[in-house]
C-alpha cells in the first residue's frame, strides 16, 4: 500500500503502471481488480484531451461484456459505426461490415477518449488495491542491480519514488521508459503526417463517416453527432509548406474534397484549430528487460491507418494481466514471463503494422501523388463492391484485430462477496 511521506515520498506498489491511456488504465483496472496492489501515473491532471483515438472496437466492447460492465458503458453517450465506407473521386465504395462479427456489438463506438478512460477508472476505483496519480510525470527509472526496480516521478506535491516489483511503460509514442530502459527502437517509416481539426455538422450533411479521396488529396470525416472530426492526410513533414500557403489555401483545399463542409471551415479561426498529429510506425525489439515490460504504444507506435492503436493497446492490457497476475500475486516476475507478454502480443503487432506499412505504399502514397481523377476503381476495391461478404474481412481486422483477447483474470471483489 501506498504510505506518505510529506517531504519527499516513497510508495512502494506490486506493480506501477507509467501512463493513463487506455493500455495502462485497462492493465491497472484488470490487476487491481485480481488483487493486485498497483499505481497508476498519469502526468496530466484529468483525462480530456482533444484528438485522440475516440474509437471502442468491438473487441474492447467484448470485453466489457465479459468484465459484465457493457450495459453500463453503452448507457454514456456514444455513436455506433456499423460500416466504414469512402468515396474516391466519383466513387462511392463500401469497405467493412461490422454486422456479422461473432461478438455482442457488432458496431465501432465512438465516444471521446476521456469518457472511456473516466469511465474505467470509476469501474477500477472500486478495487482498494487501485491507486491512480494524475499530474504525477515519470522521468526517470530507477534502477538496481542491473533490475528495474521502480521509478523516478514529478508531481505538485513534490518529488516522487515508487518502487515496484514490476514496472510497466504504458506512456505512449514518446515513452519516457522505453528510453530510459534503452530498449531499442525499430523504425517502420511513415510517408503520411496527419491534420485533425472539429467542424461542426449540419443536419444536412451526408450521414456516413467516410474517407474521401479527391485529386491526390485525401479527408477522412467521423461523424461524432453534433461535428465532424476530421483528419487530413498530409505527405510527412509538409506541414510548413501547408502554413507557408496560408489557412484560407488549406480551407479551400479541404473544401475541395468534401465541399460540403466549405461554409463553415469558418469556424477554424487559426492554426490553434489545427492539430498535427506525426505519424510514427515503430516497434520495440525487446519488450521488456528485468523489471520492466512496455506495453501499447509505448512498445508499438501505430500508424492511424485503420484507427487500430486503442485496440491494440488494450489487447496488450488484457493479455499483460493475463500472463501476469498470478505471478504478481505470488511475488516477483521472472524475466521469461515478461518475454511471454511479446511472444503473445508481437504477431498481431507485426501483422497489423505490416498492412498499415503496405497501405502506406499501395493506396496513401499513389493516392496523394497522383492528382488525376480515378478511372476505375483499384482492384482490391472492386472485389469488395463486387462481393460484399469480402468487407466481413476488413471488419474482422479493424474490428477485433487478429488474436483477440479474453478476459482471464479473477474479480477479487466478486469472490469475496461469494465467500461473505
Ligand atoms: C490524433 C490521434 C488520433 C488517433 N486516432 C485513433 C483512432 O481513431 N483509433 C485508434 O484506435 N487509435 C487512434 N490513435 C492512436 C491511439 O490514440 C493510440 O494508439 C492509443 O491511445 C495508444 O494507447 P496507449 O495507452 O498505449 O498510449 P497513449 O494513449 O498515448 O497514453 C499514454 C499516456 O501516458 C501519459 N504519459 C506520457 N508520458 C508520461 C510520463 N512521463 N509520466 C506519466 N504519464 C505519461 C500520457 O499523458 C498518456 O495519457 C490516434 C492517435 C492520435 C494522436
Amino acid at each position: 500500500m501506498p504510505q506518505d511521506n510529506p517531504a519527499s515520498e516513497t510508495i512502494t506498489a506490486r506493480c506501477c503502471l507509467v501512463g493513463g491511456g487506455p493500455a495502462g488504465m485497462v492493465c491497472g483496472f484488470l490487476l487491481a481488480r485480481a488483487g493486485i496492489d498497483v499505481v497508476v501515473l498519469e502526468k496530466h491532471s484529468d483525462f480530456l484531451r482533444d484528438f485522440r483515438g475516440d474509437t471502442i472496437h468491438p473487441s474492447t466492447l467484448e470485453l466489457m461484456y465479459e468484465l459484465g460492465i457493457l450495459g453500463e458503458f453503452l448507457r454514456r453517450p456514444h455513436q455506433e459505426l456499423t460500416q466504414i465506407g469512402a468515396q474516391a473521386d466519383d466513387f462511392t465504395v463500401a469497405i467493412a461490415d461490422f454486422s456479422h462479427l461473432p461478438t455482442h456489438c457488432k458496431f465501432v463506438g465512438l465516444m471521446p477518449q476521456w469518457e472511456f478512460l473516466n469511465f474505467i477508472a470509476e469501474k477500477a476505483k472500486v478495487y482498494p488495491r487501485f491507486h491512480l496519480r494524475m499530474e504525477t510525470e515519470v522521468t526517470d527509472l530507477l534502477i538496481e542491480n542491473g533490475k528495474v526496480a521502480g521509478i523516478h516521478a514529478k508531481s505538485p506535491r513534490g518529488a516522487l519514488e515508487v518502487r515496484a516489483d514490476l514496472t510497466i511503460g504504458a506512456d505512449g509514442r514518446r515513452s519516457i521508459v522505453r528510453e530510459k530502459a534503452g530498449l531499442e527502437v525499430l523504425d517502420l517509416g511513415a510517408p503520411i503526417d496527419v491534420l485533425w481539426m472539429r467542424v461542426s455538422r449540419d443536419p444536412s450533411d451526408p450521414n456516413q463517416t467516410l474517407g474521401r479521396f479527391r485529386a491526390g488529396k485525401i479527408l477522412v470525416a467521423i461523424d461524432r453527432g453534433e461535428y465532424w472530426q476530421c483528419a487530413y492526410v498530409i505527405p510527412k513533414g509538409g506541414v510548413d509548406a501547408i502554413h507557408k500557403r496560408g489557412l484560407a489555401s488549406f480551407k479551400d483545399e479541404i473544401a475541395s474534397v468534401a465541399p460540403f463542409l466549405r461554409e463553415r471551415l469558418s469556424e477554424l479561426k487559426d492554426w490553434n484549430d489545427v492539430k498535427l498529429l506525426s505519424v510514427a510506425v515503430d516497434r520495440l525489439r525487446q519488450w521488456s528487460r528485468s523489471g520492466l515490460l512496455c506495453i501499447g504504444d509505448s512498445a508499438h507506435a501505430m500508424s492511424p491507418i485503420g484507427g487500430v492503436g486503442i485496440n491494440l493497446a488494450i489487447q496488450d492490457a488484457v493479455a499483460a494481466a493475463n500472463i501476469l497476475a498470478g505471478p504478481l500475486a505470488k511475488g516477483a516476475v521472472t524475466d521469461e514471463r515478461l518475454r511471454e507478454v511479446q511472444r503473445r502480443r508481437e504477431f498481431p503487432t507485426r501483422v497489423t503494422q505490416g498492412f498499415q506499412v503496405f497501405a502506406h505504399k499501395r493506396f496513401i502514397g499513389p493516392a496523394m501523388r497522383h492528382a488525376r481523377p480515378l478511372i476505375r476503381l483499384p482492384f482490391p476495391l472492386k472485389l469488395l463492391q463486387i462481393f460484399p461478404i469480402l468487407r466481413r474481412i476488413p471488419a474482422r481486422l479493424v474490428g477485433l484485430g487478429v488474436r483477440p483477447e479474453h478476459v482471464r483474470t479473477p474479480d477479487t471483489k466478486q469472490q469475496t462477496s461469494r465467500q461473505g
